[in-house]
């Protein structure tokens, strides 16, 4: 038997609307926690590490160093680690092709929701 569904859902934003308006435009807004200073990226309006829901708004440079990443047929994508970040995240890689382990975040591509990160090619990790 083969069923297909269509799911139609909103979420929405709230107090994330910030992270979200940065995501964008390709910027990085993390939430720190101002108990513990606990950097989340993505964002969370509650602390992982101490539960805290008081927190403010960090502006990190988009820089991500991969942890792991998987290339599939027509997709891949890697488990990061935003610099000045406390937190891992997953991301789209835009031009899988590379194969360094560093690259920046980029505005969503088209409708394709989530984090999507375009890795920097040879020269530019022998410049860092
Ligand atoms: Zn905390």
């Amino acid at each position: 038997m083969k069923y297909q569904m269509t799911l139609d859902y909103t979420i929405p934003f709230g107090d994330l609307a910030p992270y979200f308006e940065a995501l964008q435009e390709g910027k990085a807004l993390a939430s720190e926690c101002i108990k513990c200073g606990y950097v989340a990226f993505p964002a969370r309006t509650n602390c992982g590490a101490c539960g805290g829901n008081d927190i403010k708004w960090k502006t990190l440079t988009g820089t991500a160093q991969i942890q792991f990443r998987t290339d599939g047929g027509n997709d891949s994508f890697a488990l990061v680690k935003f610099d000045g970040a406390d937190t891992s995240s997953t991301v789209g890689l835009l031009n899988p092709n590379q194969k360094t382990t560093i690259g920046t975040l980029v505005a969503p591509c088209g409708d394709a929701p989530g984090l999507w990160l375009e890795l920097a090619n040879e020269h530019e990790k022998e410049r860092r």
